[in-house]
């Protein structure tokens, strides 16, 4: 009995790994009609990626989930370089650690993809009654170009079909190849009680269903074999090399000491990478691939002819003269290096694709689900808010410009840093060893981290004309992530992070550096910037009521924070005017607009200063305008009004009723 039926959607998302959720976070989050589908029947509960990065979590901050993460989580910010010692033994080089600790609330962690994936469906939940359809599986596109232009037309069908239970799959059992309904070596005692729900497959119908859907933008999130970028004829380009990993979860019975540290671990026999995470469990990246001795050429064997004991046997070999054992497996695959990489990531930017759609390259740099969620993060905001009517159709052009960039820097580390692990040649006297390694880790740092975007000039980042002679201050450069500082609240004393005050709800923040308001000309300054806001100043229309909002979730899409510099016990919450401190005349004051960067008696890491991190006066402060996803996209004095309207007209869309 085969049904079918036609619907129409704003937005479709294929795929629901990391960056296909993170995308449907932005759906949720701005209300947007919005469709999330997976073809395997379950998220993912055990391996596959677990390495979080500093700007990944600053990310989760912002959405509301990283306690969580906090929780749970592995902290990994200390390696180790265990090289061999002149009598055959191995000797520990390190610890090293980054220069860049204090540059985020944040430190690098280990969690496994399961769990993130668990946070992002939640936060979805929360925000909406958006929910992946699981089971379901996209067949056949079509896209008529000529719709392109026609904002309120649906240029793409799509059709998909719902799986009966003979053909569904499930992610990430043990090897990850098998179709079954409960991945195997999954049970409840290996899986947080939150999951348990979603381990047991939810009853389905048997029929196969197929439904043609007609959507607006349609957004392949659908992994390294991406379906959606064969539809629209997206080359991947590279290639693969010979060199089988083998990675494996496990708890280990070990006498090697740095077992629970992060690290790398060199011998003649191959080069390891330790992973510490949580639960016990610690994670070994471990070559092989076997060098014939006589010809030095990697013998040529089946990847799927490999098995767990055969990854243990390599890392015994290389942690040899320490032991080596486990009882408690909790995942294991084996994968064969491959850099690729997509030309373009979008179709007319109405079909884009997002993480390893377009980018695939070794995991053992750790970025995988770090530069796929991201570039979910991206592009999810700027479809939402374009569907949603309120932001420039022009700004989807962004997506490209901004992250393809990115993902080339990706595979130039991953090219970098994986060759270390797998030249043939016996590791240099250890010294030389260790000493390329902290140089790769060192020179991609920023990048790797996400302390440094690098997204160029565009409608959404306003550059400066010389980056090396900023406007408000060095560490104020647009394109890129606004430098995170803790901060009091003028109101209570209480104290927060930028990364949660600048949450990722759909809106951006007219954020003003007040400066010093004890002293008389400046709060004048500050006064005429916020009769410019109230909507005062002749001739000039408030940014606040200029453009359009989404119905029903803010009544503007610009969101005003103020930060001072004065100390907090010599300014009152009430020192500021009433534009800036405004909730709705009906319901009061909101206590959490107004911000002070002192320092804070019980706080350390409020440490009051915010403004020589981002290298600006303290008395004359500035403006800027973040974008929704923290990123600097406009800076300026407080003058600048007409500079400012100017960037945010190129942006957002003028509201009806605006004067
Ligand atoms: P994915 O997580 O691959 O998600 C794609 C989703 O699309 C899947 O759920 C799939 O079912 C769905 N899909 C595909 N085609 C269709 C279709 N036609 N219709 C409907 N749905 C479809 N990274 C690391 O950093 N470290 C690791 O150790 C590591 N190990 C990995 C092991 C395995 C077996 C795999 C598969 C990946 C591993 N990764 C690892 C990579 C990491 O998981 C990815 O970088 C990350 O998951 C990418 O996220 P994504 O959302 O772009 O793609």
């Amino acid at each position: 009995d085969n049904h079918s039926s036609e619907s129409h959607t704003d937005v479709l998302i294929i795929g629901a790994g990391p960056s296909g959720l993170m995308a449907a976070y932005w759906m949720a989050r701005c209300g947007v009609r919005a469709r999330i589908i997976d073809k395997n029947s379950t998220k993912v509960f055990t391996g596959q990626a677990d390495g979080l990065r500093i700007r990944t979590l600053e990310i989760f901050d912002s959405i509301g989930f990283q306690h969580r993460v906090q929780h749970e989580g592995h902290v990994a910010v200390e390696a180790n370089f265990w090289v061999p010692s002149p009598d055959g033994k191995l000797f520990r080089q390190g610890p090293f650690c980054s220069s860049k600790v204090n540059e985020s609330p944040f430190h690098n962690m280990l969690l496994s993809q399961g769990r993130i994936e668990r946070f992002l469906i939640d936060s979805i939940k929360e925000h909406s009654d958006l929910e992946v359809e699981r089971g379901v599986i996209a067949e056949t596109f079509e896209y008529d170009e000529t719709l392109n232009d026609d904002p309120i037309a649906y240029p793409i069908t799509v059709k998909l079909r719902t799986l009966g239970e003979n053909e569904v799959n499930s992610p990430g059992g043990s090897g990850g190849e098998s179709p079954q309904s409960v991945p195997s070596g999954l049970d409840r005692s290996n899986i947080l009680p939150d999951d348990w729900d979603d381990l047991i497959q939810k009853s389905r119908s048997q029929q196969t269903k197929t439904e043609t859907v007609k959507t607006k933008y349609l957004i392949g999130c659908d992994g390294a074999h991406s379906w959606t970028r064969k539809q629209v004829g997206i080359p991947l380009e590279g290639s693969s090399t010979d060199h089988i990993w083998g990675v494996i979860d496990v708890i280990p019975v070990t006498d090697f000491p740095d077992i629970r540290r992060l690290g790398t671990v060199t011998n003649a026999a191959g080069t390891i990478l330790v992973i510490p995470r949580e639960r016990q469990l610690v994670r070994l990246y471990v070559p092989v691939q076997v060098v014939d001795a006589a010809s030095n050429a990697n013998i040529r064997f089946n990847r799927s002819s490999i098995t767990p004991e055969m990854i243990k046997e390599r890392v015994q070999a290389i942690l040899k003269p320490y032991t080596f054992d486990y009882k408690i497996c909790d995942w294991w695959t084996a994968y064969q290096i491959g850099q690729r990489i997509a030309p373009t990531f979008t179709k007319d930017d109405r079909v884009f694709l997002a993480g390893d759609a377009v980018h695939t390259h070794s995991p053992k740099v750790g970025l995988g689900m770090n530069m796929s969620m991201q570039d979910g993060f991206n592009i999810g905001w700027k479809v939402a808010l374009v569907v949603a009517g309120v932001a420039n159709p022009a700004i989807l052009s962004t997506y490209n410009t901004e992250r393809q960039i990115l993902a080339e820097m990706l595979l130039d580390f991953d090219r970098h840093w994986s060759g270390l692990f797998t030249e043939n040649r016996p590791p240099e006297g250890g010294p030389g060893k260790t000493e390329s390694m902290v140089k790769v880790v060192e020179s991609f740092e920023d990048f790797a981290d996400g302390l440094k975007a690098f997204y160029g000039a565009s409608p959404l980042v306003c550059k400066l004309d010389n980056d090396q002679d900023p406007i408000l201050g060095y560490g104020l450069v647009p394109g890129e992530r606004f430098p995170p500082v803790k901060l009091r609240k003028q109101a209570d004393g209480n104290t927060q992070w930028t990364t949660r005050t600048f949450e990722s709800d759909g809106r951006f923040r007219l954020v003003i550096l007040a400066g010093d308001v004890r002293d008389a000309t400046q709060k004048q300054r500050v006064e005429t910037l916020s009769q410019f806001l109230s909507g005062q100043l002749k001739e000039k229309v408030s940014p606040l009521n200029r453009y359009a909002a989404i119905p029903g979730r803010f009544k503007s899409l610009i969101e005003v924070v103020t930060i001072h510099s004065a100390p907090w016990n010599e300014t009152e919450f009430f020192d500021f005017p009433e534009i800036l401190r405004k909730l709705d005349p009906t319901m009061g004051w909101d206590y959490g607009k107004i911000w002070c960067d002192d320092a804070c008696i019980w706080d350390r890491d409020c440490n009051g200063k915010g403004y020589e991190k981002w290298g600006v006066d303290r008395t004359r402060g500035g403006v800027l305008i973040i974008r929704p996803d923290q990123y600097i996209g406009w800076v300026g004095e407080f003058e600048y009004i007409d500079e400012m309207t100017q960037y945010l007209d190129g942006v957002l869309i003028r509201a009806v009723c605006g004067q």
